[in-house]
């Protein structure tokens, strides 16, 4: 995920493209960059941190150029850092390109380039495409849009690509799969961005180009054409959104659009990392410890909040599938109790940001003490992904409300995948419940879509009914209790309501005193082998008048006969159920807190990184 802008017209681009990367900033800000068309020569400015910092090392340089393109990056192959900015130019330097995405078959693509003598100035997957469309188009003497189209018939992965060609000096070449582009139409100007925020000050006139479309852009023409060169008509629609309204994709808060982002950013967590058919998954992090993972005492996994609860969950999966011992730690705990920690440990840090300050200093000891560290961060090139010794990215793309919800449902699906692939090296897993779950997670997707389509208004009502209660019990048992507790700590995070989550056999030890008709009380009750255990947890809530909420798998009657109100979800497989069963509970959260007229993305007392102990 990242920003990408471009101008072709009669005024200057540079202006333009800068205000436009500001305002992107929301998709990206490790590092910025622009190339502009001289006339006789391409050049590129980039430079590591945010568009400000690119402006500042910019500023006295010759920038009177009417075209160009500029990128404001979140790194997915290759650290933050002014080598790995975009753009990318090609050996020659007669061509620079912005690529938005992976490009999943690049290390393919390089060894073939580097075997025909090409060099690599940074360590991302996208100067090897402009390389490859370079070689493609010396090598067949076409045109750079020539070259592109056969370029991206090999391409396997998603991108939105902006190109510069030296001997082009007025055309953008410009093509998308599964990133998104749009082309705002000018007075003898084109203007391109990653949504339509950098152009709406110059026009209201948008095209919204589709997947496998390629665009030919000049000041006075915009040619769209289709992968196999026939020319389809610009389709010019008229915006009426207001800017903050763009940057938040037309939702109302960044968690809200985060939420209905999933279905995309599962995705990309499972992006070429596993093929259901081949029954393989791809992770060269383990791979990379393998031998010490094999024979590892234990598993400890160390993180905070959300992050954490992604770690329990991850325990029972780990022990189930790998039959491992994992411990799942506070990292504020584990760095001050003294730990026994030998070279036999191997510890998985858990982090969106990757900068946690508990997390990272609990690291340090660890790693002192001989343990291999396995990072699994959402922010390539932070610090837990330094120091780590090998790890996976979450690829959930920048998170920007402090709830976290998309980093979650992330940080799950790569668990997932790290404990089958475990799984699966240590011979611990029989054929038919690997291929399963493999099959379930390739499905997660399109599941959560539906939740997000199906349910969305009942919850909308449900959060409306609640929303003025004083307290909430969540309660879940085996996989589904990481979720109960994460549903809680999502409400008391943006609703200010004080919410507790248990294991649903427990709340007799306790809880269930709080009980009476005024609680509402939601349990993670989708079907799995301790069903009728608490759907009994639900009949004893009832009889002591409580108002029940459950989140229930489609076509569970009883669950259903026996709640209030349901929260419906598709039945998988009960290890992948949570990742499921935890996204109508981020809904409820957030509409609770919207009824409540509180600013959900920025909740009071709370930071997105915590970088204090
Ligand atoms: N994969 C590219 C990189 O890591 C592009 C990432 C992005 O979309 O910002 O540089």
């Amino acid at each position: 995920m990242c920003g990408i802008v471009g101008y072709v017209g009669s005024n200057l681009a540079y202006p333009v493209i800068i205000d436009g990367l500001k305002k992107l900033e929301y998709r990206g800000y490790d590092s910025a960059g622009v190339a502009l068309h001289m006339g006789n020569s391409i050049e590129v400015y980039k430079k590591e941190g945010k568009v400000a910092a690119l402006e500042e090392s910019v500023h006295g340089k010759n920038v009177q150029a009417t075209i160009g393109i500029g990128h404001t990056r979140w790194a997915t192959h290759g650290e933050p850092s002014d080598r790995n900015a975009h753009p990318h130019y090609s050996n020659s330097r007669n061509i620079a390109m912005i690529h938005n995405g992976i490009i999943e078959n690049y290390a393919q693509l390089k060894s073939e380039l580097l075997q025909k003598g090409y060099t690599f100035k940074s360590d991302t997957d996208s100067e090897v495409l402009v390389n490859f469309i370079e070689d493609i188009k010396i090598n067949n003497e076409c045109s750079l849009e020539e070259a592109v189209r056969i370029a991206l018939k090999r391409v396997v992965g998603a991108y939105v690509i902006l190109l510069l060609d030296k001997d082009l000096p007025d055309t953008i070449i410009a093509a998308r799969k599964g990133s998104p582009l749009v082309i705002g139409v000018g007075e003898n100007a084109h203007y391109l961005g990653s949504d339509a925020s950098p152009m709406l000050a110059y026009t209201k006139e948008v095209v919204y180009i589709n997947d496998y479309e390629l665009a030919i852009v000049r000041p006075d023409e915009l040619i769209l054409k289709n992968l196999g060169n026939e020319r389809i008509t610009p389709f010019v629609q008229k915006l009426d959104m207001e800017l903050a309204a763009i940057e938040k994709g037309g939702f109302d808060h960044f968690m809200l659009k985060e939420i209905f982002e999933q279905p995309q950013t599962i995705f990309d967590s499972l992006r070429g990392r596993m093929d259901a058919e081949q029954q393989s998954i791809t992770l060269s992090g383990v791979d990379k410890i393998a031998e010490r993972l094999l024979r590892a005492n234990r598993i400890i996994i160390v993180a905070c909040g959300t992050s954490w609860h992604a770690g329990l969950l991850a325990e029972y999966v780990i022990e189930e599938l790998c039959r491992i011992n994992v411990e799942v730690e506070y990292a504020s705990e584990f760095r001050y109790r003294n730990p026994i920690i030998t070279d036999q440990d191997v510890i998985i840090a858990i982090s969106q940001s990757g900068e946690t300050a508990d997390t990272l200093v609990a690291l340090e000891n660890a790693k002192k003490q001989g343990a291999t560290i396995f990072g699994l961060v959402n922010v390539v090139g932070s610090s837990i992904a330094r120091m780590s010794d090998a790890g996976a990215y979450t690829h959930a793309g920048p998170e920007i409300g402090v709830a976290s919800t998309k980093a979650f449902t992330a940080q799950l699906t790569v668990l997932y995948l790290i404990a089958l692939k475990i799984a699966q090296l240590k011979g611990t897993i029989e054929a038919t419940l690997f291929n399963r779950l493999l099959a379930d997670l390739a499905n997660v997707p399109a599941y959560v879509k539906e939740i997000l389509d199906d349910q969305h208004a009942v919850i909308q009502a449900i959060a409306r009914k609640y929303s003025d209660a004083r307290d909430f019990l969540y309660l879940g048992r085996g996989y589904n209790f990481p979720i109960a507790l994460e549903g809680a700590l999502k409400l008391k995070e943006v609703s200010y309501i004080h919410a507790e989550g248990y294991p649903a056999a427990e709340m007799k030890h306790g809880p269930i005193a709080l009980v009476d008709e005024q609680l509402p009380v939601v349990f993670v009750a989708t079907k799995d082998s301790y069903h009728e255990k608490i759907i009994s947890n639900i009949q004893e809530i009832k009889a002591r008048k409580g108002k029940v909420i459950a989140v229930v798998s489609h076509g569970d009657n009883v669950a259903t006969g026996l709640a209030d109100d349901v929260m419906v979800v598709p039945h998988v497989h009960e290890i992948i159920a949570p990742v499921l069963s935890v996204i109508p509970l981020q809904l409820l959260s957030y509409y609770i807190g919207v009824y409540r007229g509180l600013d959900v993305d920025k909740p009071r007392n709370l930071a997105k990184s915590v970088t204090v102990e």
